[in-house]
């Protein structure tokens, strides 16, 4: 058997347990576009409750849950206000303006991960020919692991109200900002009119996501999931791990908190390192010494895989989550100690 890695590089790297692959095993299904799969229903019914909706839509990725959200608030020519580096404006492929004939409008997040309702406010075009139309404003929950500050969500629901926005949150991490608050989902949820959750990151399920809102608007994204090829047959079988995963996996997210700090705090120690912030279940640091290309190969070869250079510059983002215990946290301080002094030693 190989060696098992420790795989800091997501949250979307977490393997089904063997409770989940259980009950994958045994859920009941059927064909959901013909309405007819039992765990998909039940999983629905399940996940609207629970973040206090009318209804929700199992999907395949978060990528399709927020574009199926933005599809359902906005029509062609119309906008989204939204963050310079939100997922659902940088990472998903345009996929608004591609599929959907719908403009963002980016905005610059403040260093707390929200934006500014100032800023915002400014961005909202009048009713003019010449401008598209502002529908939407789009809010991301936690942002690089930041949990949003409560009294916020707040000020994003009476901003909306105020200027007539419907609001959308990408959740994609919404559990973690819900357990670092010790609240429940739905006190998140309550602020926005539909709020996409990845089941696949922390939650760890194999596969999926989920919208959920109000009928009328869910009944629109179902559509755009279908026209999107987002539309599954026996898909109970996902389901069923997404359901297993809001029952047993929420609260387990306290533990990958509580080893990020750990992390955190063990880097800190070190001199060659500054630790940029530890948030929810996500570590950012800087080396100030030597390659980050060289740490990242060193850890490599000692069996642990961080994410480093790509879209984090000179920095690395360090993820914990369900597959990494307390004891692999403590060898990965140990070997990021060992690479600055064996690489100390090959200067000396
Ligand atoms: C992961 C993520 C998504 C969705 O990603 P998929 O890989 O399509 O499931 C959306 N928003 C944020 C903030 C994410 O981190």
């Amino acid at each position: 058997m190989t060696k098992k890695v420790i795989d800091l590089r997501s949250d979307t790297v977490t393997r089904p347990s063997h409770a989940m692959l259980q009950a994958m095993m045994s859920a009941p299904v059927g064909d959901d576009i013909l309405g007819d799969d039992p765990t998909i229903k039940e999983f629905e019914k399940f996940a609207a409750e629970m973040l206090g909706k009318d209804s929700a839509i199992f999907t395949t990725s978060g990528t399709q849950s927020n574009l199926m959200a933005i599809m359902a608030h906005c029509g062609r020519g119309d906008e989204y206000i939204v963050g310079q580096q939100a997922h659902c404006y940088k990472w998903e492929g345009g996929g608004a303006a591609v599929l959907g004939g719908i403009q963002p409008q980016p905005l610059d997040f403040e260093a707390d991960g929200t934006l500014d309702l100032n800023k915002a406010k400014a961005a909202i075009k009048p009713y003019d020919d010449h401008h598209a139309r502002t529908k939407l404003l789009c809010i991301e929950n936690t942002h690089h692991g930041k949990a949003l500050p409560m009294a916020y969500l707040q000020s994003v629901q009476d901003f909306c109200q105020a200027q007539k926005l419907a609001s959308h949150l990408d959740g994609a991490r919404a559990f973690n900002a819900a357990v670092h608050h010790g609240i429940a989902i739905r006190n998140i949820a309550q602020h926005f009119d539909t709020v996409s959750i990845c089941l696949s990151k922390g939650l760890g399920a194999p596969v999926g996501s989920f919208l959920a809102g109000p009928a009328t608007l869910i009944r629109e994204a179902r559509r755009w999931r279908k026209v999107l090829g987002g539309g599954m047959r026996q898909a109970g079988i996902l389901a069923a791990a997404g359901l297993y995963a809001l029952e047993n996996n929420v609260q387990g997210l306290a533990q990958d908190h509580a080893h990020a700090a750990m992390l955190g705090q063990g880097l800190e120690a070190l001199e060659e390192i500054s630790v940029i912030g530890v948030w929810t279940n996500m570590v950012f640091i800087e080396i100030n010494k030597g390659s980050v290309r060289e740490l990242q190969q060193y850890l490599l070869d000692h069996g642990i895989a961080v994410l480093a250079g790509y879209h984090f510059g000179n920095k690395i983002r360090l993820v914990t989550h369900r597959d990494i215990n307390t004891e692999e946290i403590k060898q990965v301080i140990t070997h990021i100690k060992d690479f600055f002094q064996s690489s100390a030693k090959m200067v000396s």
